[in-house]
């Protein structure tokens, strides 16, 4: 159907809703950071931590994952935790070195260097939102103020992505059609392929230039943050426009 602008055929687009983790936040280095900082902690404690390195850390969180993947992060976070200070007898120190975990994760969260100035290009365009499975609160993170609505899975009973109440719950949040809403983010399954079975666009944001799986076809595919505002504006007609 024709948008009535001039020459440009597309569909009205209202709404960007970001992913979190991955995808305007640089999460990785932030957790990698937090876990030397707890390894540095337990071999303060005790010699028995001499021995335990920042590898096993990192793999104790895939370790727990895949059974309490339904649980909020937090959760799956302390489990991991409990499991790295097991190897060194100091499993009952797991509320404080949560704490500890938690400050380092949360000082050391930033937004992608690309991810500022493409907010601030497409607020002028479109609302934003920020919806996430994580804990990663956008106050807490360096983006405050950033986003006209949040989402945190967890939070007033919301299930997490890619569970249809979640994008349901993103859609009530925007207050307009599914179809004006882009959603944008780093996963496939979570971002692209349920977001699109919900009636909503989707943008792959591919940082690692990954091979795109078979079976969905996202509205768009950008490498960077800083190619979304063209892109989106390839795709359709924002509300300015209208
Ligand atoms: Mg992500």
């Amino acid at each position: 159907m024709s948008s009535g602008v001039g020459e440009r055929v597309g569909f009205v687009l209202t709404t960007v809703v970001f992913d979190a983790d991955e995808t305007v936040l640089d999460l990785r280095p932030a957790v990698t950071g937090g876990l030397v900082a707890v390894l540095d902690e337990m071999r303060r404690r005790t010699s028995a931590a001499a021995g335990v390195t920042l590898a096993e850390l990192e793999s104790d969180w895939g370790a727990v994952f895949g059974e309490l993947k339904a649980a909020p992060v937090a959760e799956i976070r302390r489990a991991a935790l409990a499991r790295s200070l097991a190897r060194a007898e100091l499993v009952d120190h797991l509320d404080e070195i949560a704490d500890l975990f938690f400050a380092h994760r949360f000082a050391l969260t930033r937004p992608f260097p690309d991810v500022p100035s493409a907010l601030a290009t497409l607020r002028g365009r479109y609302t934003l939102g920020f919806a996430t499975n994580g804990n990663s609160r956008a106050e807490r993170c360096g983006l405050a103020g950033e986003f006209a609505f949040e989402l945190y899975a967890h939070e007033n009973g919301l299930p997490k992505k890619p569970a249809p109440e979640f994008y349901a719950a993103v859609v009530a949040a925007a207050g307009v059609p599914a179809e004006q809403i882009v959603y944008v983010g780093d996963s496939w399954e979570h971002d692209v392929v349920a977001p699109r079975r919900a009636g909503l666009r989707s943008v792959w944001l591919n940082r690692l230039g990954l091979p795109r799986p078979p079976g969905c076809t996202p509205d768009a595919e950008v490498s960077n943050m800083a190619d979304l505002p063209a892109a989106l504006a390839e795709l359709g007609v924002d509300a300015v426009g209208v």
